[in-house]
């Protein structure tokens, strides 16, 4: 018997459109078995998808994933941390989202005075799309660009242009470990400054930072995901075998 299961989603606690009951009764309709909400930086949604999970007769396991951090060769790779099984009340991992939330605040603040600079005129208040938000990523600043009528050719350069802070790749793992979970190393085929190598180079250089992750505790690899082919995940599925990985599928659904 196969299970049906998605460990990697979004809801609108972070950049996704849907509540997280509506996410779980989606999945339900859809006959899976298990799924895993995973927002980014997040856990607000969780206790609400554990009670819709519940209702609905769904497994919901409680899931986040991190932006990473991770130097790679005196170069800074962004690598995504999901985090599976996590304790949502450890207070380790409440305090750092709450200092994560506050550097993405602090950025939010310079990219709008950035973008008024440049002319476009946009307040803290555009970015908001429901009551009590309190996640605003570089998602938002599209959408309320788009809904001013503005349109800037190279948009996602320019919301690239303010970084914030990132916690390091082996402090995430670190944190999920502390609050009793299981960390996997999110969609590799996606990992900006490293999916653009040569093929060889890429897998090399992919192969290297398991090793090293795996050292630090990583416990999986997401190897099904939109963003790799078939022969894509044939080859993560081998690697996570070589490295003793967990293998995890999810669609990264972000909403209709
Ligand atoms: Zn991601
Ligand atoms: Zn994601």
């Amino acid at each position: 018997m196969s299970y049906k299961v998605d460990y990697h989603m979004h809801s609108y606690y972070s950049d996704g459109t849907m509540k997280p009951t509506d996410l779980v009764r989606m999945y339900k309709e859809k006959d899976y078995d298990m799924i895993s909400l995973t927002d980014h930086d997040g856990v607000d949604g969780i206790a609400e998808a554990m009670i819709a999970g519940e209702a609905l007769q769904i497994k919901v396991i409680p899931g986040i994933e991190f932006s990473t951090g991770y130097d790679f060769d005196g170069r800074e790779l962004e690598l995504h941390m999901l985090g599976y099984y996590i304790d949502i009340e450890n207070e380790a991992l409440k305090a750092r989202l709450t200092e994560i939330r506050k550097d993405r605040e602090v950025r939010n603040e310079k990219l709008l005075a950035h973008l008024n600079n440049l002319g476009y005129e946009l307040t803290y208040e555009d970015l908001l799309q429901r009551r009590g938000q309190t996640y605003v990523g570089k998602p938002n600043f599209a959408r309320a660009i788009a809904r001013k009528g503005y349109e800037i050719e190279n948009l996602w350069e320019v919301l690239d242009t303010v970084k914030k802070d990132k916690i390091s790749t082996f402090e995430a793992i670190e944190l999920i470990r502390e609050a009793g979970g299981m960390s996997v190393l999110a969609h590799p085929m996606k990992t900006k400054n490293l999916a653009e190598l040569r093929s060889d180079a890429f897998w090399e250089s992919l192969e290297q930072i398991l090793r090293d992750l795996k050292k630090h505790g990583l416990k999986g690899l997401e190897c099904f995901h939109p963003s790799a082919t078939e022969e894509d995940s044939l080859r993560l599925v081998e690697l996570a075998g070589k490295y003793h990985l967990h293998i995890t599928e999810g669609s990264d659904f972000h909403g209709e």
